[in-house]
């Protein structure tokens, strides 16, 4: 078939073309970031539909997440100017392998319905499995057998090919458990997600027929962010170019952020072999950022070793450089992020003005997000969360919150319901439903028809015991809300660990689990600001309620993990210290490795920056509900001096630097963000003198607004106000207790008093 038209040839440069036009035979695409490898990518899809070289359900097209999928064929119909009738193939490893095992799953002893296990299921297996044997699980805990699993299957290995060194795994019993494991999954007609690709591979390789079809069937293979596949990836994407060698991947060993999932770098290295005659094209003009961002990305990544190193330039006017900001806490670093966000939309600092749709927020992890999101839903301004629920909304915080709200108004009967039976007590859907029965007949509430139910005898077993001590701890911490001598932050934690919550995260071996930790700490640590339970609940569903509506421009928060092939013209990356960013688990290995992925996740935040990149650390952090001194992370001191501009933090809070030991440091760089910093700014004195005068107690308006707003009753026409959602503005109207306010940001509104507080003229 004739080629229609090419435009989509002419956008890219020598190399790309190059790579793109080469459509037989293997070809390796190595590059560092942003230098066209996705857009290389896609153009070689269009090419190869509209060549006719092959239909779209020819094409095996694998990305990392299911995002970058539905981007890549939206492109695709782009760049080819029609609608094409969907990609079927294209997607990531596992939604692309759980289709195939369907067809197949009797190869492999399964039937074609089979289960997918989540995690949860999966370790609740192998701990039967585990005490069946007589283990005692808390020596040798299930949670380290299914680690070991994963890494196995991550390496394509069933449970008869596990090498002899691994023997010693899990108590010299690994292999053994692996295979019962395989065993049972098989009766349950169930697979983990570590069997999609193993099983996948293990037919491919017993079954040539199978796998000859499907050769035939893909004509061409394209890949990715393939510096991130495991050894099982890679082994299903060489059986299956293996006849007609069309395959084409692409990656960067700088941007390798999964070994700790069981990624492998030594796959690029391997290609060249497995594939001999490969095309391997070199992409080295960069198209997403400026000199400056380059150059930055590119001092910290040249400090990892055994890189295959690769120069990066770009012909972008030199732009701004990398601005290095160090705050008091992180209750500050979020504040003044928010207000540059703000100034940001008008432009500021020499900048053109940026829309909230172009700007990013990229965390170490996840539990950052929590200051972020709090003042950004206290200013009103959008933002979004990529790759997971906010933080409100995570289901860990909601239940923790539920328990909060049952023990400050325990007529909160949707609350009880949330966590009667969380951490599981026993109590199944007929338990709750003569709980409820008790409480509608009476009219009651569910707590006290569930007080009735225990007295009454109407539940038996466990799950009435269980429910009774509940019962009396609802009481118990209640009359400690009402005790001023009770730190209700204190408290909160009480509540979680005696309620059992705690332990059943702790108890929880899913990947998943830590994080969700993580989270329970930030929130009980976050309860310090306010001055009761019933403060923060308040202050809650008043943040949670001026949710902005979905449309609309938003600032996208995500993780640095998440960010992944992505960019923004504006991007922040905070928390950059020791402890948070490297993260203390990659400093407490030995070794390099831990540290050097850390920092090429270092390089891929620099390098989604376009325009604008601003790094910043705190000397501050509330760690275990501790303030704890944090030092700048090293690999601020990594960044290229004459490519960074170090920016004075406004001060709000004042305190300076000093607890961080700044004296101690002896970067240049981290002086300079030091003498920066709050003591010696004129802007500092000006806003210490100011917050002098304020007759709040407060280190700032946007410490506790609920509780400084309920101080205010009275207010007059012409005063001016803060409100949470909408900032500052100027009374104009006063109607009982509404307001009508001329708002400096959002035009005139009408809101209720109880939420406005006095403001500075
Ligand atoms: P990463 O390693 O971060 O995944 P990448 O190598 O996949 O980056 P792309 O996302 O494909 O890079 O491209 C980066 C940016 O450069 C995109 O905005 C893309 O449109 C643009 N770009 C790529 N190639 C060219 C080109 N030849 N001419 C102009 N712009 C280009
Ligand atoms: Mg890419």
């Amino acid at each position: 078939m004739a080629a229609r038209g090419t435009p989509y040839l002419d956008d890219l440069n020598p190399a790309q073309r190059d790579a793109v036009e080469a459509l037989d035979g293997p070809v390796l695409m190595l590059a560092g970031a942003g230098t066209g490898k996705t857009k290389a990518l896609t153009s070689r899809i269009v090419h190869l539909l509209n060549t006719g070289r092959a239909r779209p359900n020819e094409i095996l097209s694998v990305t990392f997440t299911n995002k970058a999928a539905r981007e890549m064929k939206s492109r695709v119909g782009r760049l080819l100017g029609q609608q094409i009738e969907g990609m079927p193939w294209l997607g990531t490893f596992h939604s692309i392998c759980v289709k195939l095992l369907r067809r197949h799953a009797e190869l492999v002893g399964l039937k074609s319905n089979f289960t997918i296990l989540d995690t949860d299921d999966q370790l609740r297996l192998l701990k039967q499995l585990v005490r069946a044997a007589g283990i005692d699980d808390k020596r040798w805990p299930a949670r380290q057998l299914a680690g070991v699993i994963d890494q196995w299957k991550n390496r394509a290995w069933t449970p008869d090919a596990v090498p002899v060194a691994e023997a010693g795994a899990y108590n010299d019993r690994g292999v053994e458990f692996y295979a019962q494991y395989q065993a049972r999954l098989k009766e349950l007609n169930a697979v983990d997600f570590g069997d999609l690709l193993l099983h996948m591979v293990t037919i491919f390789q017993t079954h040539d027929d199978v796998l000859e079809q499907y050769r035939r069937w893909f004509r061409y293979i394209l890949v990715d962010e393939y510096q991130d596949t495991n050894v099982a990836q890679y082994m299903w994407l060489r059986l299956l170019a293996g006849g007609h060698r069309n395959i084409c991947c692409v990656g960067d060993d700088d941007q390798s952020i999964y070994g700790w999932r069981g990624a492998e770098v030594g796959n690029i290295l391997r290609f060249e072999k497995d594939f001999p005659g490969a095309k391997v094209v070199r992409l080295e003009q960069n198209y997403r950022s400026t000199p400056h961002i380059l150059a930055a990305a590119s001092g910290v990544i040249r400090g990892n070793q055994g890189r295959l190193g690769k120069e990066l330039w770009t012909d972008a006017q030199d732009g701004h450089k990398v601005r290095l900001i160090g705050h008091w806490d992180g209750e500050e670093e979020a504040r003044w992020i928010g207000e540059e966000i703000e100034a940001m939309q008008g432009g500021t600092r020499g900048m053109r003005p940026f829309g909230l749709d172009e700007i990013a927020i990229l965390v170490r992890a996840s539990h950052q997000m929590r200051a972020f999101e709090d003042r950004f839903l206290t200013i009103g301004l959008p933002y979004r969360v990529i790759g997971g629920p906010r933080f409100y909304e995570r289901m860990e915080i909601r239940d923790a919150m539920a328990y909060f709200r049952v023990v400050v108004s325990p007529a909160d009967d949707l609350a009880f319901e949330r966590i009667v039976n969380t951490p599981k007590r026993g109590l199944g859907d007929k338990a709750i439903q003569t709980i409820q029965r008790c409480a509608r007949d009476n009219g009651l509430t569910l707590v006290e028809g569930a007080r009735l139910a225990v007295e009454d005898k109407l539940l038996s077993g466990k799950g009435a015991a269980q429910l009774a001590f509940l019962l009396e701890n609802l009481t118990r911490w209640g009359r400690m809300t009402g005790d001023a001598d009770v730190d209700h932050t204190e408290l909160a934690g009480m509540i979680l660990d005696e309620s059992g919550y705690t332990e059943m995260w702790q108890n929880d071996k899913t990947p998943e689990a830590p994080g969700r930790l993580e989270n329970l700490k930030e929130l009980v640590n976050h309860l310090e600001e306010f001055e009761n339970l019933q403060g923060f609940l308040e202050h809650v569903s008043l943040v949670m309620d001026n949710e902005s509506d979905e449309s609309g421009q938003k600032v996208s928060i995500m993780t640095l993990h998440a960010a992944k092939g992505l960019e923004f013209p504006a991007v922040f990356l905070p928390g950059w210290e020791d402890g948070l960013f490297p993260s203390q688990r990659s400093m407490d290995e030995s070794g390099l490795k831990g540290v050097e992925e850390e920092r090429r996740l270092a390089y891929v935040g620099i390098t989604r920056a376009e325009e604008c990149c601003t790094i910043s650390f705190v000397s501050n952090r509330r760690v275990f509900g501790q303030w704890q001194s944090q030092m700048p992370g090293r690999f601020v001191d990594e960044l290229p001096e004459e490519h960074v501009e170090v920016l004075t933090p406004p001060g709000l809070y004042g305190g300076g630097f000093g607890a961080a030991g700044m004296g101690a440091v002896g970067s240049d760089l981290h002086d300079r963000a030091a003498e920066a910093n709050v003591y010696n700014s004129p802007g500092w004195r000006r806003l210490q003198a100011r917050r002098d005068q304020r007759p709040i107690s407060q280190p700032s308006e946007t410490r506790n607004t609920v509780i400084d707003l309920q101080a205010v009753s009275a207010h007059t026409v012409g005063e001016r106000v803060f409100h949470q959602k909408f900032g500052y503005g100027r009374i104009e109207a006063i109607e009982g207790d509404k307001l009508e306010i001329a708002f400096e940001k959002a035009g005139v509104k009408k809101v209720v008093a109880k939420y406005v507080m006095a403001a500075d003229d």
